[in-house]
């Protein structure tokens, strides 16, 4: 598990290989990310970045904001970075085969004085998170390892909130009352079934949007894609149904009638085309306009644009 390994078999007194001690002290925070997966079992996957990893455990009942709550916390094998924005649908028949959903991610941050490897190796973690909807300080306290028939035991845990003013004694969770994806508002099947409308009002906040867009930049850090932009792109059009579609994987919203744009953002410059080529970009110079506020060096974006008066 991580660099524990490594470690222990080096005196860094001794060699000068790199006891990867420094990168780890110059961060002052790390991703958190929790998964809500319904697998043969709902669980929610508490997740810490550590060394290039993800921490992972499987929290049945998933995270409580009454301290007086101790959730059961079932230590797993580290994930990759990557999977952090992970939102889909494993195959039945595969490993963890259900629905995932980010029901919430953002900043971890150990609590000062042990270095989160004495932390891990103790088996009792301090720290904050500072997510979209968990706040202020957590603790993971290892109890034991669990027995069973099988060859691998896992070591158990407890996650549970500290008191501060982000704590809820006596509740409402905010497992019942947030239980959408931060990243699309999309519920689970399930929980779509006993709240269809939840999903779309809790869908964009402004607050959570940026929080979004700050994870979302740093992913794009560390997976890097240095590919040019394509010189064309064919904009994802609609298409005539007779019925909406319905269920947790869609998102409605009124078609307005106006002209399918595309913006090229590409070295701090905004232009918008229309689907035939034409150069728009005067015509929508507001949304141009707003378009240079984002903080992205490139992208491709689609959406209809059309101006008041046309409604
Ligand atoms: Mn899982």
């Amino acid at each position: 598990m991580g660099l524990t390994e490594y470690r222990k078999k080096r005196d860094f007194k001794k060699t000068k290989e790199p006891s990867g001690a420094k990168s780890k002290k110059a961060k002052t925070s790390r991703l958190f990310v929790i998964q809500k997966h319904a697998a043969s079992h709902l669980h929610y996957d508490f997740r810490l970045e550590y060394d290039g990893v993800l921490k992972s455990w499987a929290v049945p009942k998933g995270p409580s904001l009454d301290p007086s709550v101790k959730r059961l916390a079932v230590e797993v094998e580290d994930h990759p970075y990557d999977y952090a924005s992970f939102e889909g649908e494993i195959p039945q028949e595969e490993y963890g085969g259900g629905e995932v959903i980010v029901w919430d991610h953002g900043d971890w941050t150990p609590a000062s004085g042990k270095t989160i490897s004495e932390m891990l190796d103790h088996g009792h973690l301090e720290f904050t998170l500072d997510g979209e909807k968990l706040r202020g300080s957590w603790a993971l306290v290892r109890t034991k390892r669990q027995t069973s028939s099988r060859a691998t035991s896992k070591h158990q845990w407890l996650l549970f909130k500290r008191s501060d003013e982000f704590a809820r004694p006596g509740g409402p969770e905010m497992t019942d009352e947030r239980p959408e994806s931060v990243l699309s508002g999309k519920l689970l099947a399930i929980d779509a079934r006993h709240a269809p409308k939840r999903a779309a009002s809790r869908k964009s906040t402004s607050k959570s949007t940026s929080k979004r867009k700050r994870v979302g930049k740093r992913l794009s850090k560390r997976v890097k894609k240095k590919d040019p932009l394509p010189a064309a792109i064919a904009p994802q059009l609609a298409r005539l149904v007779n019925e909406a579609p319905v269920g947790s994987d869609w998102l409605h919203e009124i078609k307005f009638d106006g002209y399918r744009i595309i913006a090229r953002i590409e070295a701090g410059k905004v232009r918008l085309f229309t689907r035939n080529g034409h150069d728009w970009t005067d015509k929508y110079k507001p949304i141009a306009d707003a378009l240079k506020k984002l903080k992205v060096k490139s992208a491709i974006l689609g959406k209809e644009g059309l101006k008041s008066s046309e409604i």
